[in-house]
């Protein structure tokens, strides 16, 4: 039997397993199947700046301790309104964990999941272990509806995610770097992520489901959509 490939497998982010049933189905059906991978990422052009912070902050803790203000430097391939805020969320960064000396831990950006027929790509978060051993996941946002809070679709996602590394316990805290809303979430453990694995289990059955029905529909999916070439909905 051929051993299966995990960049073979299906990719499933965050943003699908939360909006499955609203999604367009034609849509889904491509991400699903990695068709975003070649395809125009503009859509990702705003996300750009807090993948960055959240990169740079792996980076400054990496050797341990608490970070510093010179180990985040503004990207020069950013736009200049793009390195303001880069700016602003370093200070909102070092204002909401300057002072904790930590060590990062790296999850990768995806994960096989061979039982579930799928991958879970995505940035998981800042994993960070301080020296007394407490481990914490760190979800860092920029504005927007939902920086620094945490629904069930992310406390479950970090759950699968850090069940490797922390599987006796994690703290969950989403900071919004630019007004310092927070939101901390800890985990009882293993009842919460056992629940977690199953939700995960019945949500790719569904997301599924919806990707085999695959029809266009057109709406809110449309803007950014990179599979608008070929769409019935736009001939
Ligand atoms: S352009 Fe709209 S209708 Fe067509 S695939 Fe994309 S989201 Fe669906």
């Amino acid at each position: 039997m051929r051993a299966v490939d995990a960049e073979e497998l299906p990719r499933v982010t965050g943003s699908m397993l939360r909006r499955a049933d609203e999604m367009c189905r034609r849509r889904l059906a491509k991400e699903l199947h990695g068709a975003r991978r070649h395809a125009n990422r503009a859509g990702d052009a705003r996300f750009a700046v807090a993948n960055r912070v959240t990169a740079d902050a792996r980076l400054a803790h990496a050797a341990g301790g608490a970070p510093r203000a010179e180990a985040f430097v503004p990207p020069s391939d950013l736009a200049p309104e793009q390195q303001h805020l880069y700016r602003a969320a370093v200070r909102g960064y070092l204002a909401a964990f300057g002072d904790r000396p930590v060590r990062t831990a790296e999850l990768g950006f995806s994960e096989p999941l061979p039982e579930l027929g799928v991958q879970l790509v995505g940035d998981a978060g800042l994993a960070v272990e301080a020296p007394d051993g407490t481990k914490e996941l760190r979800l860092l946002g920029l504005g927007g509806r939902r920086g620094g809070t945490l629904d069930a679709v992310d406390v479950n996602l970090a759950l699968v995610r850090t069940r490797a590394w922390a599987p006796e316990g994690v703290r969950l805290v989403a900071v919004d770097l630019l007004d310092q809303r927070a939101t901390v979430v800890e985990p009882e453990l293993p009842g919460d992520r056992e629940r977690a694995l199953a939700w995960l289990a019945a949500r790719v059955e569904r997301l599924r489901a919806h990707a085999a029905h695959g029809g266009a529909r057109a709406g809110s999916d449309c803007a950014w959509c990179p599979f608008v070439a070929g769409c019935e909905k736009h001939p």
